[in-house]
């Protein structure tokens, strides 16, 4: 094998394992150097790239090499500035080209604990130490971080117990409540921990109390350190289920084992559910978390890109962090949506393409260019308009400005006058100028045209429409 074929070989290792935009921004343009006596030269086309592959991927990328050629001991890198316009080798290359292997979830089975208690934990990338702490989060933040102590010391009693954190939408409570449970579990390998929503474990208390099994249920649940019951609010209503809660988390408690609780609105206001039960888990401690500020959602941002591998300005940074307002999910899908089309056009997302995907994500919204809350105009100039009428009718921008007469070039063309004239108010005369000096009086005939079509033809109407969304007008 040659190093190209080497290095390819070890890339198809790892392919699967990282994401793909992992994959392709910081492998696609690295090649090994050099092989010699069981050492192996990365060169990587910048700085960063050598930095981050030496932090972050030196070990996965020493023991791939390792299984490709058992003989390499050591890795070295290398940055070679050449790389970054060189053209990969064709062998190399088509690693990048489709998405063969979907990336797989890390398959790891459920741990089992005796007599069929499971840990239960769902997102493994949820941690407490991934938790951006800042105002409107940094009371609950302490207090899972004291809670995650006692737990993982079997010498220590729970000092808050229960706790329970409490506040709206995409705002973290179930990361801390997952990132507690991940890091207590790796911390204490020993712990049986669940964590659970309160969905799926009413659906257990129903399907207990139906086989009569109640008893081992609360049985199996006693032996549990650290009990971790996500969305509370759920249980408004049910009364039978809220019985044996009451009853399970009384033994848990008790126990001195540890119990965490989440939900919408403090326990005080969770109307549907008896006093008893409310009492009980306001018995210890109650924090809550609220939309942090605009320089924690930056950091959020920040840490959310980089687990992603992602590289945005910071202009970009702070354009979705004035923009995400109120539930912090929104990040997360914002920058898939970035990876994605990062994946399939690889150009640097700006204020301006980010912004198109926030209106593609919630087309109702008001987007802001500031933290002082101005609408941002998406488009700018007569070469947004040409760019992403181009684009929304598949045809090249340049027939747009040029003079064909076939239909399906004439009415995108037609349509672009319009748009410039309504979104960007500029004159007859300007429109002709920017579209390859055509006659005032053709544009105004143009747009005319298409005026009229908008009122009588419901297709028009709609391009236009979606156009003027596509271009950040209302
Ligand atoms: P909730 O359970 O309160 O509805 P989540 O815990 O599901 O909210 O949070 C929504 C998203 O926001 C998740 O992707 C989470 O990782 C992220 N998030 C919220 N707060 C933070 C934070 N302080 N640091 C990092 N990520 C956060
Ligand atoms: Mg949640």
């Amino acid at each position: 094998m040659n190093k190209n074929e080497v290095w390819r070989a070890v890339l198809d290792r790892m392919q699967g394992k990282i994401s793909r935009m992992e994959f392709h921004t910081w492998f696609k343009k690295v090649k090994i150097a050099e092989i010699s006596g069981g050492a192996v030269l990365l060169a990587c086309p910048t700085e960063m790239n050598k930095n981050w592959l030496q932090s972050k991927y030196s070990s996965v990328i020493l023991s791939n090499l390792q299984a490709v050629m058992p003989e390499i001991e050591k890795l070295y890198l290398k940055v070679d500035l050449s790389l970054s316009d060189a053209e990969p080798d064709p062998v190399v290359a088509e690693v990048f080209q489709t998405p063969k292997n979907p990336r797989k979830l890390p398959n790891k089975p459920e741990a089992k604990i005796d007599n069929g208690l499971t840990t239960r934990i769902t997102q493994k990338r949820f941690s407490l130490s991934n938790f951006v702490v800042g105002d409107g989060n940094q009371f609950a933040f302490a207090a899972f971080e004291a809670v995650l102590q006692t737990t993982i010391d079997p010498k220590l009693p729970p000092k808050y117990n229960p706790l329970f954190i409490y506040g709206g939408v995409g705002l973290g409570k179930t990361h801390l409540l997952q990132g507690l449970a991940n890091d207590a579990r790796e911390k204490n390998p020993d712990l049986k921990i669940i964590y659970t929503t309160s969905e799926r474990f009413m659906n257990e208390i129903i399907n207990a109390i139906r086989n009569r099994k109640a008893d081992e249920l609360r049985k199996k649940y006693r032996r549990v350190d650290l009990f971790v019951l996500d969305d509370v609010q759920f249980f408004e209503g049910k009364d039978k289920t809220q019985e044996e809660l009451f009853n399970t988390f009384n033994d848990l408690f008790e126990f001195k084992k540890q119990v965490v609780f989440s939900a919408d609105r403090p326990p005080s206001e969770l109307v549907g559910i008896s006093d008893r039960l409310r009492s009980r888990m306001g018995w210890g401690l109650q924090v809550d978390v609220q939309m942090p500020n605009f320089e924690t959602r930056v950091a959020i941002i920040r840490e959310k890109a980089q687990e992603r591998g992602l590289l945005l300005s910071p202009d970009v940074q702070e354009f979705i962090a004035t923009n995400v307002r109120t539930n912090l999910r929104e990040i997360e899908n914002i920058l898939n949506q970035i990876s994605a089309e990062l994946d399939i056009n690889k150009i640097s997302p700006t204020p301006q393409s980010v912004g198109k995907i926030l209106r593609r994500l919630n087309p109702e919204r008001e987007i802001s260019v500031s933290a002082d809350g101005k609408t941002l105009s998406l488009a700018r100039s007569t070469d947004d308009v040409i760019t992403i009428v181009s684009d929304y009718f598949q045809i090249p921008a340049t027939s747009l400005l040029g003079d064909s007469r076939k239909k399906e070039i004439v009415y995108p063309r037609q349509i672009a006058w319009l748009l410039c004239k309504d979104i960007l108010n500029m004159s007859y005369e300007a429109i002709g100028a920017d579209f390859g000096g055509k006659n005032h009086t053709t544009i105004m005939h143009g747009i005319k045209k298409i005026k009229k079509l908008k009122r009588t033809d419901s297709t028009t109407a709609r391009h236009i429409h979606a156009l003027k969304k596509d271009l950040g007008a209302k």
